[in-house]
């Protein structure tokens, strides 16, 4: 089902909001899925990726343990995110928007309840640069780019460079 390549901006799977995995009975499924999501995060030297950005239109993301203070977590299935604390400023990018980095304004503390592979929930207690990793993955599943939470002055800066990658990457590119 799953066809496993990178989405990349302009793409309308980007944009859906993702519904939930049935933990029970689609394990299979989300075996798959996880497989091609951790080849494409190898691939590209990632630091986090979503399901919708490996084609699936599922709330399933995925970190990269040893970059992330996640207590050796890095499956995060039907996730559900609260944030807190006070906002800060940092640098992100995503391998769905080749080439654009930008200082994201973002809650920097925040409690993630999901489910591993095995089908056991857990909860973390993250902050930094590990809350705003899963804030962004969390985005995703909800159709959310970062490049959406950027002052409209920097929104208009990086506009042309969006533009440039849907032509090149998108599904419905039109090459003259
Ligand atoms: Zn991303």
């Amino acid at each position: 089902m799953s066809s496993g390549k990178l989405q990349y901006y302009g793409s309308k799977i980007l944009r859906n909001r993702s519904r939930e995995i049935e933990i029970s009975s689609e394990q299979e499924f989300t075996r798959s899925l996880l497989t091609d999501m951790l080849e494409i995060l190898r691939i590209e030297k990632g630091l986090g990726l979503a399901a919708p950005q490996a084609g699936e239109n599922v709330r399933v993301f995925i970190l990269n343990p040893v970059e992330l203070n996640l207590k050796g977590h890095s499956v995060f299935i039907n996730p559900e995110v609260t944030t807190s604390g006070p906002m800060g400023k940092d640098e992100e990018g995503c391998l769905s928007i080749p080439g654009i980095y930008e200082y994201i304004r973002r809650p920097m503390n925040a409690v993630v309840t999901a489910y591993d592979l095995s089908g056991e929930q857990f909860t973390l207690d993250i902050d930094n640069y590990t809350a705003r990793a899963v804030q962004h993955e969390n985005d995703h599943l909800d159709g959310i780019l970062f490049v959406d939470r950027l002052t409209p002055i920097r929104k208009r800066l990086v506009r042309k460079q969006l533009s440039e990658i849907k032509r090149e990457y998108g599904p419905h590119s039109r090459i003259l």
